[in-house]
């Protein structure tokens, strides 16, 4: 049996730093480094990650494809403003659109996939190659000189064991990009437990922009670049118009800019990090 992180310290710090509850209970919160982590324990059950989570609230349209290739796109834009991948893994991949979108970019991509439902979506209306099973377990089978996990790290284990893998997966010098929802952001001071970046019940691990870093670089990576965008990013243009009325005045409030992105105070936070040459032979 395994020790359980979540009540004992921070997975950030260790065990030195105080930690205080959050959201009566919801939650803890280290003093130290803003790191947070959801108390109870979540449900265990084999096929968690099926039908029923990406039916549920906010993944209802989790396979419509004109809203996934919208973000995929996205996400592909900012991976390449700062990476040229080759050959790309991407962790907890859904139902494949950005590794649909990597595949038109001329890039060799695979997905690793817990739900075998999203797996089998990826590999039967997507042709993509996805291996079902935990990250942890199959990537260090393959290689890659980059690796995503776009809101991965919150559902993991342990992260840790999930940045080590990674960095024994990937090439000489290889890519790591990373999103998770940011708890530091301004709707989460704000919302509370209505904060739809929170999910405690699939949820384990809440990052801030410093805790996230510090994981990162204590897995031996070097953080190249870090930001935050605001939920409305990923949202094509005309849901954004039709639903401007509420989420624009919200957004000006907690960012003081109409901007879509932000370096601390927006829902999702972003990060690309490069394995470190520090202590690798040659
Ligand atoms: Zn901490």
């Amino acid at each position: 049996m395994s020790v359980d992180h979540r009540t004992t310290h921070c997975l950030v710090c260790g065990p030195r730093p105080a930690h205080r509850p959050r959201l009566g209970g919801l939650l803890r919160r280290c003093d130290g480094c803003g790191f947070t982590w959801t108390t109870q324990e979540q449900a265990e059950e084999d096929g968690r990650y099926d039908e029923d989570y990406f039916a549920a609230g906010g993944y209802d349209d989790y396979f419509r494809s004109a809203p996934r290739r919208f973000e995929a796109g996205r996400r592909l834009r900012w991976l390449l403003s700062t990476v040229r991948p080759t050959t790309l893994l991407e962790a907890g991949c859904a139902g494949g659109y950005f590794l649909e979108a990597a595949h038109h970019a001329g890039i060799t991509a695979t997905g690793i996939e817990v739900s075998h439902a999203a797996a089998t979506f990826a590999r039967d209306h997507l042709n993509m190659p996805v291996h079902q099973g935990y990250f942890e377990t199959v990537a260090p089978t393959l290689t890659a000189d980059t690796i995503c996990a776009f809101h991965v790290l919150e559902h993991v284990e342990d992260p840790r064991a999930f940045l080590h893998a990674a960095h024994t997966t990937l090439t000489p010098g290889g890519w790591l990009a990373l999103e998770v929802p940011n708890i530091a952001s301004a709707a989460a001071h704000r919302l509370g437990v209505t904060w739809p970046g929170l999910q405690p019940r699939y949820h384990r691990w809440h990052f801030t922009p410093g805790s996230l870093a510090r994981l990162v670089t204590d897995a031996g990576f070097e953080v190249v670049r870090q930001d935050t965008a605001v939920f409305r990013y990923y949202m094509p243009l005309g849901y954004r118009l039709r639903h401007a009325r509420h989420l624009l005045p919200a957004d000006l409030i907690g960012l003081r800019s109409p901007r879509l992105t932000h370096p601390r105070r927006g829902d999702l936070l972003r990060v690309i990090a490069r394995v470190a040459r520090t202590g690798r032979s040659t």
